[in-house]
């Protein structure tokens, strides 16, 4: 157990990628904050799930990345509850498609605020904390679109690249500290989200499931195949190890080659 008396807090983790890195943070004996919306009895499920499968506390907030006010109470809960916050998870993200001229207002702003500026106040609170205790490990879940875009998708693009300005500037702020900042960018993720879109997709365009898969959804893909959730926590682990204590301000690709052409 390489984090015991760890404490992690982990945004948008009901669910995806966020849970999978929870749990694996767990797994190696840190306490974890929870995050993100979803049925009551199911995030329960999760968290009580977590406490007696390794052992370690698990807490769940309810903290809507939108509000700047309700990031900074997560924050200041899980140091209250677990007495630090050693590792912090910007995870929590959204997706909404449309043609820039036709992008709802409202979809913009909700968009940089949980993809982007959450995660700015989340590490603008969590830092002092790392700061005193010389040691913290800040990860954010970008995307192949924090380096390379797709149409239809600028807001998103934006957020994610504006991640990877977020990490490099806040590695250097922290890097004689002893907190590491970087954020890892996957390529297409197998998750509920893109599980369930399937259907739609097959039905939208008239397609088999393979080729959904395959012809939509994996084109970008080189390796034809979907990154786990379960691959990006063990990255996620490994960051928070001493071995990766040299790596700092980096845009870790995980994308299958998407990235490489
Ligand atoms: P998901 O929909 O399974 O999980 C998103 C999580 O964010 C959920 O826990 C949800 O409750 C939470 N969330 C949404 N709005 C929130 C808000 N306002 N406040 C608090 N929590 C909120 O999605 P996922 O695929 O696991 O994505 C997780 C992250 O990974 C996102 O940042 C996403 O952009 C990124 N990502 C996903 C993929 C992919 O293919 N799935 C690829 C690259 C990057």
């Amino acid at each position: 157990m390489t984090l015991a008396s760890k404490t992690a807090v982990i945004t948008g983790s009901t669910s995806g990628i966020g849970l999978a890195i929870a749990r694996a943070l767990a797994r190696e004996g840190a306490n974890v904050m929870l995050n993100g919306f979803g049925r009551p009895e199911d995030i329960e499920t999760e968290r009580g799930g977590i406490e007696r499968e390794f052992g370690v506390r698990a807490l769940h907030s309810a903290a809507d990345m939108t509000r700047p006010d309700q990031i900074a109470g997560m924050i200041a809960e899980a140091q209250a509850a677990f007495g630090s916050v050693d590792i912090l998870i910007n995870n929590a993200g959204v997706q909404f498609v449309s043609p820039v001229e036709d992008f709802p207002l409202e979809k913009w702003d909700q968009i940089i605020a949980i993809n982007l500026s959450a995660a700015f106040h989340a590490i603008r609170a969590a830092v002092p904390g790392m700061k005193s205790r010389g040691w913290g490990r800040i990860i954010s879940t970008a995307s192949a679109h924090s380096k390379v875009a797709s149409p239809f998708k600028s807001a998103y693009v934006t957020a994610k690249h504006g991640i990877d300005g977020l990490t490099k500037t806040v590695a250097l702020e922290l890097a004689t500290h002893g907190v590491t900042v970087n954020c890892i960018s996957p390529g297409y993720v197998w998750t509920p989200l893109v599980e369930n879109q399937i259907p739609e997709t097959m039905k939208a365009r008239g397609l088999t499931r393979e080729q959904v898969i395959n012809d939509v959804l994996l084109q970008a893909q080189p390796t034809k195949q979907f990154v786990t959730p379960e691959e990006v926590a063990a990255f996620v682990v490994f960051l928070c190890s001493d071995a990766a204590k040299q790596i700092t301000g980096a845009n870790l690709s995980m994308d299958g080659g998407w990235t490489a052409g």
